[in-house]
């Protein structure tokens, strides 16, 4: 049986290699010709703003010098998130965006596995912490016209990368979320949550556990919110965040 495995892993590899030959592999986020699969070039490398601590103990804002330890952003003080934590791997703008749409709507979904690798770094205590992973869910037609869910794809690589069991299906999205960019703080929050719920035959396996919710970008954390409060109230003990990116500037509040 390892035999196979170990001819199998053989066969790949050398398949990969001659797909390597026949189309070069490209970087991440322009088509410059890089040594291997999931690379980016050192022009494109050099843009990529790697996020590190200091950050906000709850948010994961970065600080620009050290403030103590367990240290929240203002918007944090003002209205803490349901989650307890989030970490992101990078910060979301010029360096970034086209990694990131690059993911969302095209097909470079030969990215994941070093996004995974990225954001696994970035979120080494909350992947120790976590009983679980699960991905944002998208809403069906979206997941229709972009053929998978991103955050899907990420939370598969990094729960293959520590150990951790994914959960792809742990919430659903049973409607559309509208744009909110009008609606108040409270209020969009309220909308939000009422387009998750947890997958029934799932509800088992989260009262009393602490979950790590993946997705690419926390922007002002609408969505999260609404999918931590979701799993808190079906009795999870914790939620934690890990995202591919996040903005750098405080959300408005
Ligand atoms: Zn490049
Ligand atoms: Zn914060």
């Amino acid at each position: 049986m390892a035999t196979m495995t170990g001819q199998r892993g053989i066969a790949r590899r050398a398949l990969d290699g001659a797909l390597d030959l026949l189309i070069p592999p490209l970087c991440l986020a322009c088509d410059t010709v890089v040594s291997e699969t999931g690379a980016l070039c050192p022009r494109c490398w050099a843009k990529v703003a790697f996020l590190s601590p200091p950050t906000c103990d709850g948010c994961g804002l970065p600080f620009p010098f050290d403030v103590g330890e367990g240290a929240l952003c203002a918007g944090c003080q003002r209205r803490p998130h349901p989650f307890a934590r989030a970490r992101s791997a990078i910060a979301y703008g010029d360096g970034s965006r086209s990694l990131i749409l690059g993911l969302k709507h095209g097909d470079r979904t030969d990215a994941v596995a070093t996004f995974a690798r990225w954001m696994a770094q970035a979120g080494t205590p909350l992947l120790a912490a976590a009983d679980l992973l699960a991905p944002v869910p998208l809403h069906w037609t979206r997941l229709f016209l972009r053929r998978y869910n991103q955050a899907s794809l990420l939370a598969l690589a990094i729960g293959r990368i520590s150990g951790k069991p994914v959960v792809a299906d742990l919430l659903r999205r049973h409607r559309r979320t509208r744009k909110l960019g009008h609606l108040g703080p409270a209020e969009r929050r309220r909308t939000v949550a009422k387009a998750f719920a947890v997958a029934p035959r799932h509800a088992g396996r989260i009262v009393g556990r602490r979950i790590l919710l993946i997705d690419d970008v926390l922007t002002t954390g609408a969505t999260l919110d609404g999918c931590a409060q979701v799993l808190l109230a079906a009795g999870a003990a914790a939620v934690d965040v890990l995202t591919l990116a996040r903005t750098v500037r405080p959300a408005p509040m």
